[in-house]
C-alpha cells in the first residue's frame, strides 16, 4: 500500500502520517522533515535550501526527487510508504511515477486533505512539536497534559518551525495553489484521487483516510 496525502500546509498531512506509521507500520517519507534533518546536520544542501524553505517557496524539483529515490532505492517497508509533502509539482508526479515503477512498486491511493484557508492559518500559527519524538501538539486544539512536557516521551524541548508565520505561510499557500493543487486534476484523471474532509477532529480524519485505504 503506498500513499499520498495531498493537502496545503497545514491540512494535519504529517499528524496522520504518523498514526498511520504506528497503526499499519507503513514509512513516512516526508520530503520537509528531510530538508529540515538536512539543515540541522549542515550539509551544503542543507545551508543551500535553508533560505528559501523559511520565505515558504518550493526548493528545486531535483533536490526533492533526489532525497526520494534515494529513500526509495535503500529503504525496506513492507507496510508500504506514506508520501508527506511530496509530490510537489507535476514534475515531481511524474518523476514519483517513474521512481515507483523502476522500483517494482505502484502508488495505491492519493488523499486530498481539504481544510479552508482561515483554518490553515490558525493551525499553523499555533503549532509546534516535541523536539525529542516529534509528536505533534497545538496552543489551543492539542495542549500536552502537563504545559511544556511531551504526553509522549516526557521530552521537554518544544520547537516551532522558522516558516510557521503569517508571511512565509502565505507564500506557502500560494506556492500550493499554484503548482501543487493541479496535481489533484492529474490524480483524479487517473482515478487515483480521493478528497476528504480535514477540518475534523484528528481521529475523525483518521477514520476517513482508514475508510479509503481498507475500500
Ligand atoms: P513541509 O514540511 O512539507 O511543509 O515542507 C517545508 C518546506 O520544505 C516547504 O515550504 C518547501 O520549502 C520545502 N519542501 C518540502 N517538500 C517539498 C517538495 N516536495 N518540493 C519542493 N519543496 C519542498
Amino acid at each position: 500500500m503506498n500513499l499520498i496525502l495531498l493537502g496545503p500546509p497545514g491540512a494535519g498531512k504529517g499528524t496522520q502520517a504518523r498514526t498511520l506509521v504506528e497503526e499499519r507500520g507503513m514509512v513516512q517519507l516526508s520530503t520537509g522533515d528531510m530538508l529540515r534533518a538536512a539543515r540541522t546536520s549542515g550539509t551544503e544542501m542543507g545551508n543551500k535550501v535553508a533560505a528559501v524553505m523559511d520565505a515558504g517557496q518550493l526548493v528545486t524539483d531535483e533536490i526533492v526527487i533526489g532525497l526520494i529515490e534515494e529513500q526509495l532505492t535503500t529503504t525496506e517497508s513492507t507496510g508500504g510508504f506514506i508520501f508527506d509533502g511530496f509530490p510537489r509539482t507535476l514534475a515531481q508526479a511524474d518523476a514519483l511515477g517513474e521512481l515507483l515503477a523502476r522500483v517494482g512498486q505502484k502508488l495505491d491511493d492519493v488523499i486530498e486533505m481539504r481544510v479552508d484557508d482561515e483554518a490553515l492559518v490558525s493551525r499553523i500559527t499555533g503549532r509546534y512539536t516535541c523536539g525529542s519524538c516529534g509528536e505533534g501538539y497545538h496552543d489551543t486544539l492539542k495542549t500536552p497534559a502537563k504545559e511544556g512536557v511531551c504526553d509522549n516521551c516526557g521530552g521537554t524541548d518544544m520547537k516551532r518551525r522558522a516558516d510557521d508565520n503569517e508571511d512565509a505561510l502565505k507564500t506557502r499557500l500560494m506556492a500550493y495553489y499554484r503548482d501543487t493543487s493541479p496535481l489533484i486534476g492529474y490524480y483524479y484523471a487517473k482515478g487515483q484521487l480521493t478528497s476528504i474532509n480535514g477540518l475534523g477532529e484528528i481521529a475523525e480524519v483518521g477514520a476517513a483516510i482508514n475508510a479509503v485505504i481498507e475500500k
